[in-house]
């Protein structure tokens, strides 16, 4: 959705959070969070000389602060989300955001495009409708309608029409055909503000759309501007019920999460039905102020079943490296599985000098390898329910980790790696599954507070000595002789 990390947005313009974005009171990432501004929330840019912050105010609540530049999407226009009738205009700003939309497209199957062409697809719609003025949603619902998802023949390639164009039941081989994606979805887009504008009416912006629409297919005069509202819709198909239908379709394409129903979360595997178990080396993790990701400079974990393989030799590694067990909190495999391994309570082993109150998070993979969608997204629903009873009790947080500083573990100074390589993206953005910034200066580097001086190094990691009492860390010393714990149960999760 943003083609580069660090954006120019100038004073003025509007622009919507990509991700849940947190407002802050400096352009710090130590600065205090005044809010989160939720995914797609609408903010005006204020005049600011900095690089990667953008000083805003939130449209709806006034309220000002300081958001990190990659977080927002220039010149989107604010997100209405209103729900589609047959009385809603087509010449209007988006009713949802290109991530919405494209979630809801790859929830269903669709055909032979991949995930990835779905999502380029709506991409595209998003970029020929908005500057001409209509609202993408409204196409790509009609879209999904004529094309049962984008899996009918006519939609697939080599033909690419979306939009039953030319084509009636009678006669699916006159359906007109378009030589790429993009061409289908112009002539698709110009058909519709053909519907919307009358002749000559039409901006500057609309003029070549509808103009190589028509050649594709001509448009009865009189039907020319007939459709300022979805009603004027109902000459494009026969069935009674079109417009009733693309207004259900539009209205669920761009339906926001309802906060008061969270959505199915992920599969879940407790640390207990893996049957691991945790040496109490480094004592408690304290209130989560930070997230940490990582990858495991090894194999990915494809499914559960890799999963578990990835974290009992993370078991097996970490223990022999002094670290009581699986140094992280949370591993999340590529079909979106989350893996509860490090209980909550206890302090993790996975970034050097800075693991007091890091929830540490692992994407199994290598240098090269990117996050999948599904990873990203149980990362979101991770940040956003770790702290609630969908969590298994062991394994759930004091805080919201939404609040929580994130960061990939190459960014923590003094730890030099390459990790979490170009996972680093999915973890700043909180869960879009997007590549890493091309360096690192993009995000700075943190710095927590001072290291109490009590503390000791135990292998690559220094035991800094917070929530450790001394009789813990003299035990510490040795680990063999600390007994492992199994975390307690929480039978709603549990699998033993
Ligand atoms: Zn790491």
């Amino acid at each position: 959705m943003s083609a580069t990390l660090t954006s120019t947005l100038a004073a003025g313009t509007v622009a919507q959070t990509n991700v849940d974005a947190n407002l802050r009171e400096a352009p710090d990432l130590h600065a205090r969070v005044l809010a989160v501004l939720p995914r797609g929330t609408a903010v005006r840019a204020e005049p600011s000389s900095l690089a990667a912050w953008r000083k805003v105010s939130a449209i709806t609540t006034g309220q000002r602060g300081y958001v990190f530049a990659a977080l927002l999407d220039p010149g989107a226009p604010p997100v209405t989300n209103q729900a589609v009738t047959a009385q809603s205009p087509l010449i209007a700003p988006a009713r949802g955001t290109l991530a919405e939309v494209q979630d809801a497209l790859n929830s269903r199957q669709h055909g032979l495009y991949s995930a990835q062409d779905i999502r380029f697809i709506a991409r595209v719609y998003f970029e020929s409708a908005v500057p001409a003025g209509l609202d993408p949603v409204i196409a790509i619902a009609q879209a999904r309608l004529e094309t049962g998802n984008f899996s009918s023949v006519l939609s697939q390639a080599p033909i690419h029409n979306f939009a039953g164009i030319g084509a009636d039941d009678s006669a699916p081989q006159n359906a007109r055909k378009f030589p790429t994606v993009i061409a289908g979805v112009r002539a698709h887009v110009g058909r519709l503000l053909a519907y919307a504008v009358a002749a000559g009416a039409e901006k500057s912006a609309q003029k070549t759309l509808v103009q190589d629409a028509l050649a594709a297919k001509a448009l009865p005069s009189h039907l020319r501007g007939s459709a300022a509202q979805v009603s004027g819709l109902s000459a494009w198909a026969s069935a009674p019920t079109y417009v009733d239908d693309l207004c259900r379709v539009a209205s669920q394409l761009a339906d926001r999460v309802d906060p008061q129903t969270p959505p199915a979360g992920p599969r879940i595997i407790t640390a207990r039905s893996l049957g691991l178990s945790f040496q109490v080396l480094f004592g408690e993790l304290g209130r989560e102020t930070y997230v940490t990701g990582h990858y495991s400079a090894g194999t990915r974990a494809r499914n559960a079943d890799e999963g578990r393989d990835r974290v009992l030799g993370f078991q097996d590694d970490h223990r022999n490296k002094g670290y009581g067990g699986v140094a992280y909190h949370y591993v999340i495999c590529d079909d979106g599985t989350l893996i509860c391994a490090r209980p909550t309570l206890y302090k993790g082993a996975h970034t050097k000098l800075h693991n007091t109150s890091n929830i540490g998070v692992n994407m199994p993979g290598d240098l090269g390898d990117r996050p999948t969608a599904a990873q990203a997204a149980t990362l979101r629903w991770l940040l956003a329910n770790a702290h609630t009873d969908r969590m298994p009790a062991p394994h759930r947080t004091d805080a919201d980790l939404r609040l929580a500083e994130r960061s990939g573990h190459r960014q923590w100074r003094d730890n030099n790696t390459d990790c979490p390589g170009d996972f680093l993206g999915v973890f700043l953005s909180g869960g879009e599954a997007r590549l890493a910034p091309a360096h690192d200066d993009d995000v700075g580097f943190l710095e927590a507070a001072a290291q109490p001086d009590n503390g000791r190094w135990q292998g690559e990691i220094y035991v800094d000595g917070e929530f450790l009492s001394k009789q813990e860390a003299a035990d510490a010393r040795q680990p063999s002789s600390v007994e492992a714990v199994v975390p307690p149960a929480d039978p709603r999760f549990d699998s033993d």
